[in-house]
């Protein structure tokens, strides 16, 4: 018997209340039944966001809700600046080439965060830009942006700021109002704890100006007209109900536990797995690693693409490998959403036995100890 466990940086566990809520029969999505619970879920999505922003809900992936926010923002021709630390900051840079918007590139070492006078500075040079694409769990890299930083560089720009938050909303705080971000992007399948399908984007009145002028094509998301219809309670397209109805009650235990302390959490058990992995002797990738997701260096000798995989096909545990050039180099265990001790304790085992088949040499058991240690601390 092979029980399957998912500690990837999405998607993540979804709670059983949050699956059985989804599990009642279909309901229509223009009744006053749903309109309840997309109200309900509006407002709690404020609150997680930290807004008082209206927050927008695609049945997207959150790449869709990426999308969304350049073609809302900008006009083709229009230049953005775009923060490149891995995979997910580079996706910002090819959308807006998508949209023949011009991308001015910060490159920041893979495994590094940008520092905010980099942008303080592209920002003097160049007085043309009208949006800052920013990152804030680089997922691929486990490296997380210091968005309030760059939201106080940024007070004296026209320019908008805008972060992707996908694997941060909900385990990593974001001040969306206090800090000034303009617009954040999330996704339903990491810290939100509900499946795949969902793609959420929060505007503040300043990007609101430039939604109003954007002349890049848009018709899906286009936020004019979803903006029509959230104002009465309501989505211009048929809504992805079911996981509308999964996001609420996911939204309510986030509640019930308060931000707070679901950060205090995710700090925690991202402590407890860095000290687990640097006990027997693994390096971390991130510079500064985000309590979020964990990239661990795989150590000399070892395949790494190999480790991931005999990890799931003998243990049946799911982590996750490296992207890109970081393909075999470093494996990541997710943090994010619905995490416990020992969701943790699971993914830090399996790695020392699979280290341990693998013919890597430690002291087995030292890594599970060290993060029990942390955790009672
Ligand atoms: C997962 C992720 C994305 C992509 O989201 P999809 O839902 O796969 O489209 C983008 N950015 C970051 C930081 C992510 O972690």
């Amino acid at each position: 018997m092979k029980k399957k466990i998912l500690l990837t940086p999405g998607p993540t566990p979804v709670p059983t209340q949050v699956l059985l809520a989804m599990a009642g029969p279909s309901i229509h999505h223009r009744t006053p039944e749903f309109m309840a619970i997309f109200k309900e879920m509006n407002d709690n999505l404020k609150y997680v966001f930290q807004t008082k922003n209206d927050v927008f809900t695609f049945a997207a992936s959150g790449t869709g809700a990426m999308e969304a926010a350049v073609v809302n923002l900008l006009s083709p021709g229009d230049t953005a600046l775009c923060i490149q630390a891995g995979k997910f900051g580079e996706r910002w840079t090819e959308l807006c080439k998508a949209y023949q918007v011009n991308p001015i590139v910060i490159d920041v070492a893979w495994g590094d965060a940008v520092q905010p006078e980099a942008i303080e500075k592209a920002l003097k040079e160049h007085k043309n830009i009208k949006a800052v694409f920013t990152t804030l769990c680089e997922t691929s890299t486990g490296v997380v942006t210091d968005i309030k930083a760059i939201g106080q560089v940024m007070l004296k720009s026209e320019a908008v700021l805008v972060t992707d938050a996908i694997s941060a909303l909900g385990s990593i705080d974001l001040q969306t109002d206090a800090w000034g971000v303009d617009v954040v992007v999330a996704g339903s399948q990491k810290g939100l704890m509900i499946p795949p399908g969902l793609g959420l984007c929060s505007v503040s009145p300043k990007a609101w100006k430039l939604v109003e002028k954007a002349l890049c094509p848009r018709y899906y998301f286009d936020l004019r007209t979803a903006k029509k219809a959230l104002d009465k309670t309501d989505t211009a397209f048929t809504p992805a109900v079911t996981l509308c109805i999964g996001l609420n009650e996911a939204l309510k235990m986030i509640k019930a536990e308060t931000l707070e302390k679901t950060f205090a959490r995710h700090q925690r058990l991202s402590r407890a797995v860095r000290a687990g992995m640097q006990a027997i002797g693994l390096k971390l990738y991130a510079k500064k690693p985000a309590d979020a997701v964990t990239a661990v260096c795989v150590p000399e000798g070892i395949d790494g693409e190999k480790l991931v995989k005999a990890i799931r096909d003998d243990f049946g545990i799911s982590i996750a490998g490296g992207q890109a050039e970081l393909k075999g180099k470093i494996f990541r265990i997710a943090q994010m959403g619905y995490m416990n001790e020992f969701d943790i304790i699971t993914g830090i085992s399996c790695i020392e036995l699979m280290l341990a088949k693998m013919g890597y040499a430690f002291e087995r058991g030292k890594g599970v100890g060290a993060a029990e240690k942390e955790l009672l601390a």
